[in-house]
């Protein structure tokens, strides 16, 4: 794999109509992008910090992959995501590494990114997301 760098941290929240306010006096910036991901039952408000970003994550649905995390450890950091030139590839080169895997090829995420995600259990507990344009 090789990572250019860390495309955005996925941080949990419980409702974004308070959380994008918190974000914006922490950070000094707008939310530039409120988006749904009806894939992954989530609604996204991204922010620009630096070459990284931030993507909040609020719920649409209690059994989506957000909902079920809320409800087990609670709002926080959910997952990092690190920018590759082809998602498909470093996919295929983790689990060649042994990584095991949530996906076998890219899909479809917040911002028109391919992305895909390798399992906690072999990340150190990290959920990790790899993105490319
Ligand atoms: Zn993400």
């Amino acid at each position: 794999m090789k990572v250019s760098k860390i495309e955005h941290i996925g941080i949990a929240v419980e409702n974004l109509e308070t959380a994008i306010p918190y974000y914006e006096t922490l950070l000094g910036t707008k939310c530039y992008a409120v988006e749904e991901v009806i894939d992954q039952k989530v609604k996204t408000a991204f922010f620009k910090v630096g070459e990284t970003k931030i993507e909040l994550l609020q719920t649409l649905d209690p059994d989506g992959p957000i909902g079920k995390f809320l409800e087990k450890k609670g709002p926080g950091i959910h997952h990092i995501a690190f920018a590759v030139d082809q998602v498909d590839a470093a996919l295929a080169e983790a689990e060649e590494a042994g990584i095991q895997l949530i996906d076998k090829k890219g899909r479809k995420g917040a911002e028109g990114l391919n992305i895909g995600f390798l399992h906690p259990k072999s990340t150190f507990g990290v959920l990790t997301e790899f993105c490319s344009e």
